[in-house]
């Protein structure tokens, strides 16, 4: 049996090292000469760590990963905790630890776990077709790879999704903008082991420790799509925005280096029914894009792949039949974690700010539980517990 998988991404790359697993020849193809992540780390939730452990990549993982040992909220303006938890119930729990990590180690590891070598970049697919047995893709420079089956892995602005559902997608404004980069670990900032969260007014600021002593910085302020800022404007602009925050806040946007800083308004797509047509089956942010509010599309993503190797392997009814059990175990999930971060985000971001004062309030009351309970229920929902 043989597979082409598009894209080079999380989905892309953890689907062909599953499928190359299982004893399934693959051809890789992106878009792109060099991929350049988009964000600068993201958090591996246990969900997705459990993933990459059955795709056989625990030990270089843990090299990768900060130490997520603590979760506190903070005050934005006296920097006073509202709520301070160890995350020690959760992985007793779920069985495994999370791991924020920087996305470009995150991309090389998995780059050299599937072969480097062997995937084919700057080759942008157009158009993908069906034949009796197989199907066909085809691509920007001509060229045409046949296999027995395909999965589009080709991100939030796939060229192969509305071939697969049979209609064009809408991406959703989710109401903010998110910076995000890394700083060298600071203690004057927040403890090198801990997630730590800075809210008010609808807006956050994030700090989490990944390996190399750096933290993954994020700040998120709700605002209108296409202004007119960029890299150059970022450290002004964060300044305007948290004006009147806490000491560490004011610290983080001076420490930060504006030209490595992204800047991304954020969108999610609504949940898809459809994730399969015949022998081409939609996996990661090209089967469903979500806002970043609950760290769950990297994860969903390894998730999807885990369960399209396991549908392959277990079932002897067909490739289409196969796939069409990856949809049905898929789609439910996905739609979920879809839901879940975008009322998350409508919390946190002050879409309804009597809602995100009252999260404010009950945050002081917050031992943990209530959080963790959440966590846990998201993670155990994953293919692996
Ligand atoms: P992508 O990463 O978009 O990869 C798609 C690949 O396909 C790209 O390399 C692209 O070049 C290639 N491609 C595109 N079009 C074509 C084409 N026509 N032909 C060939 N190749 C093509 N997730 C988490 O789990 N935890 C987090 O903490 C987290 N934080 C986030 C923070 C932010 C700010 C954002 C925006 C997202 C976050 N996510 C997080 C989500 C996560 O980044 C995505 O879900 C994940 O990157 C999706 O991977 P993917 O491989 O499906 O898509």
């Amino acid at each position: 049996m043989k597979a082409i998988v598009i894209g080079g991404g999380i989905g892309g790359l953890s689907a062909a090292i599953a499928l190359k697993q299982c004893g399934i020849e693959t051809e890789v193809y992106e878009a792109v000469k060099q991929i350049k992540p988009v964000g600068a780390a993201i958090s591996i939730w246990p969900n997705g760590v459990k993933c990459l452990n059955w795709l056989g990549m625990k030990e270089q993982l843990r090299k990768l990963g900060g130490p997520l040992e603590y979760m506190s909220y903070r005050d934005f303006r006296h920097n006073q905790t509202m709520t301070r938890f160890s995350l020690d119930p959760l992985v007793q729990s779920v069985g495994e630890r999370p791991w924020p990590v920087a996305r470009a180690g995150l991309q090389d590891m998995l780059l050299d776990t599937y072969g480097r070598s062997d995937v084919q970049f700057g080759k942008r697919v157009v158009s993908v077709e069906s034949f009796a047995d197989g199907v066909r893709a085809t691509f920007e420079d001509g060229h045409t790879a046949e296999a027995d089956l395909l999965i589009a892995a080709d991100g939030a602005h796939s060229a192969i999704r509305s071939w697969v559902i049979g209609y064009q997608t809408e991406r959703r404004y989710a109401g903010y903008v998110n910076w995000n980069g890394l700083v060298t670990l600071d203690d004057s900032l927040a403890p090198a082991n801990q997630w730590t969260t800075w809210v008010g007014e609808g807006k956050r600021v994030s700090l989490m420790p990944v390996a190399g002593n750096r933290f993954y910085f994020f700040f998120d302020v709700p605002l209108p799509t296409g202004l007119a800022e960029d890299r150059d404007t970022a450290r002004a602009d964060l300044q305007r925005y948290f004006s009147g925050w806490a000491d560490p806040v004011q610290q983080l946007i001076a420490q930060i280096d504006p030209q490595t800083t992204n800047r991304i308004e954020i969108h999610d797509i609504e949940p898809l029914e459809t994730l399969v047509r015949g022998r081409v089956a939609l996996l990661g942010d090209a089967g469903h894009s979500t806002t970043p509010d609950i760290g769950q599309g990297g994860c969903a993503a390894m998730e999807d792949a885990v369960v399209l190797a396991m549908t392959l392997k277990t079932h002897s009814l067909g490739i289409e039949d196969a796939l069409l059990r990856y949809q049905e175990k898929r789609a439910w999930r996905v739609k979920d974690l879809v839901l879940k971060a975008r009322k998350r985000c409508d919390v946190t971001h002050g879409k309804d700010m009597q809602e995100t004062k009252a999260w404010y309030a009950d945050l002081y009351q917050e031992t943990g539980d209530r959080i963790l309970a959440g966590m846990r229920e998201t993670i155990v929902g994953g293919p692996l517990g």
